[in-house]
């Protein structure tokens, strides 16, 4: 990869445009964070940019390639979504390895990238449970397992801690700051969680209404916000 671009992307359905003219730049290992209100579009954002949704106009390039008609398997993205369904009859590890049996991929192959993510994500005394008999913040491990095994260049989480209590919050924020630190990827990720922003971000991106209503670093959007509304977004107190 070298950057992920997004230039003038719309989205709508139907006569309704969600996604206004977005413009945005990515670099390469990125943590960035997404924050807006509930309805301004980041889902439809991030589901476009997985290509699990059309884009209706503007461009999507990752690199020098264009994206937008790329099938979703091959754009090397990874979405761990905030309703996280493990397959309740599978074992962790057969939970984590699915999507890369389903490709094809060699069982050594897919055994080594399994042993891979459960070691990253401390869950290698737990591969031959299934998912009734974990806990929430495991399970939330073994779906973003899922992702890793597939070695993306990019991960695409969608509130991915909301359904978490606010002590496993703290701490699965932490396990994300050191996964992005060991994996080196690029990570794009929706919060409301004004926290969650500002402690993990290195870019955080403002949304409102369908468009980027202001992004920079954590501190240039405390210290500089635009306007009361990405102030109230960031909890700055200008
Ligand atoms: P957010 O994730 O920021 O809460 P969404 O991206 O889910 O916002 O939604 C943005 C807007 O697009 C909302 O008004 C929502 O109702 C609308 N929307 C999302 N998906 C669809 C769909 N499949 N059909 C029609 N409208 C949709
Ligand atoms: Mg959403």
């Amino acid at each position: 990869m070298s950057g992920l671009k997004l230039r003038n992307v719309r989205k709508s359905f139907g006569t309704l445009e969600v996604i206004k003219g977005v413009d945005l730049d990515i670099e390469d290992k990125q943590f960035v964070v997404f924050v807006g209100p509930s309805g301004c579009g980041k889902s439809t954002l991030l589901r476009m940019i997985a290509g699990l949704e059309e884009i209706t106009s503007g461009e999507l390039t990752i690199g020098e390639k264009r994206m937008n008609d790329v099938d979703p398997a091959q754009r090397g993205i990874a979405m761990v979504f905030q309703s996280y369904a493990l397959y309740p009859h599978m074992t962790v590890r057969e939970n984590m390895g699915f999507a890369l049996r389903f490709a094809g991929k060699p069982k050594d192959e897919i055994a080594r990238r399994v042993e891979e993510a459960a070691r990253i994500l401390e869950l290698g005394a737990l591969l031959d449970r299934k998912p009734g008999q974990l806990s929430g913040g495991q399970r939330q491990r073994v779906a973003i397992g899922r992702a890793i095994v597939r070695h993306p260049d990019v991960f695409l989480f969608d509130e991915p801690l909301s359904n978490l209590d606010a002590e496993l919050r703290v701490h699965m924020r932490i396990e994300l700051a050191r996964l992005h630190k060991e994996l080196q990827t690029t990570i794009i990720y929706v919060t409301h969680d004004q926290v969650e922003a500002m402690t993990l971000a290195d870019k955080i991106v403002v949304l409102r209404d369908g468009l980027v209503e202001q992004d920079g670093t954590p501190l240039e959007l405390y210290d500089d916000p635009s306007n009361h509304f990405v102030a109230g977004f960031i909890g700055s107190p200008k």
